[in-house]
């Protein structure tokens, strides 16, 4: 099995990617805060079946996490990453220690997506999130790069950031991965106790009874708020952040759903906060 070569230095990457692009291969970029789960390797194989080179940026970046929030004990299973990466035969880890220059004043954001949903509850978290995605693809380059749906507000704004600032790179959107028993998989799972991990069951359960109720043809959003958050109240340490039906391109609240459509969940598990989403397309 090749190594993937490892690489820490942002010139070196970005010196190695133009190379790359200049030999005529395409990139496939795959960005990541580590801790590799089914979830990031479905976007992996992904990038590997569709491009020349593959290349998986592990950094868990500061400016996305706010005070009180996770940063320090975000899990860096580094070694395991690496041989994750290299049974998926990536060419490339782009594992920086720091991103940002000591005297960085930019940032990226990208008006009217950042704050509603997750920008509530989580003040600053998409600028983080848009300014080291820009700050990656001016790095890497790649001709694609991919994302999980999981993710789905976080999606909706690197799109309209490639788009808006001409990256000219193809975003891939990717279905999200499910543990057998509906758990979106996600790199925060592992805090949870067994019995912790029963109660977060109820958000794929709140979401699944949307669809069921949606493809019968409801369309009350308020209804269908209300039900999700019973099935999601059942759960004595589950706390909502937020239950929504939103339209899936300006994630502004609906009262009757039409259109593409996003129901979307996030709730803490004493201190584990979790998202899931479903997407709706062309609903009448
Ligand atoms: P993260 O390491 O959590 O920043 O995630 C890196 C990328 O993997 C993002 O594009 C996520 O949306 C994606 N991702 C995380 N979990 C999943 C999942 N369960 N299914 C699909 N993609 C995922």
């Amino acid at each position: 099995m090749a190594e993937p070569i490892v690489i820490k230095d942002a010139d070196e990457m970005q010196a190695r990617a133009r190379e790359i692009t200049k030999g005529g291969h395409s990139i496939g970029f795959v960005p990541t805060m580590g801790a590799l789960h089914a979830g990031h390797m479905s976007l992996i194989e992904r990038a590997r079946q569709e491009n020349d080179v593959v290349v998986v940026s592990i950094y868990v970046n500061p400016t996305q996490f706010g005070p009180g929030e996770d940063f320090e004990r975000y899990p860096r299973p580094g070694d395991a990453d690496k041989a994750l990466c290299a049974a998926a035969r990536v060419d490339y880890v782009f594992a920086p220690e720091s991103l940002y220059h000591k005297d960085s004043r930019t940032w990226v954001t990208v008006g009217g997506l950042e704050e509603p949903l997750c920008g509530m509850s989580r003040p600053g978290h998409f600028r983080g999130v848009a300014t080291v995605v820009t700050k990656l693809l001016s790095i890497v380059r790649p001709d694609r790069a991919y994302f999980g749906r999981k993710d789905a507000q976080q999606l909706l704004i690197i799109e309209a950031l490639v788009r808006d600032l001409d990256l000219g790179c193809d975003v891939v959107p990717c279905e999200t991965a499910r543990d057998p028993d509906g758990l979106a998989i996600s790199s925060r799972n592992r805090y949870l106790t067994i019995g912790e991990r029963r109660q977060a069951l109820a958000i794929p359960r709140a979401l699944q009874y949307c669809r069921q109720q949606v493809e019968q043809g409801e369309r009350d959003a308020v209804k269908l708020l209300g039900e999700m958050a019973n099935i999601l109240g059942e759960q004595p340490d589950l706390e909502i952040d937020y239950v929504a039906l939103v339209d899936a391109h300006t994630l502004e609240d609906l009262q009757v759903l039409k259109g593409d459509v996003l129901a979307a969940i996030a709730a803490k598990i004493t201190n584990t906060r979790l998202i899931d989403n479903v997407r709706f397309e062309g609903l009448q």
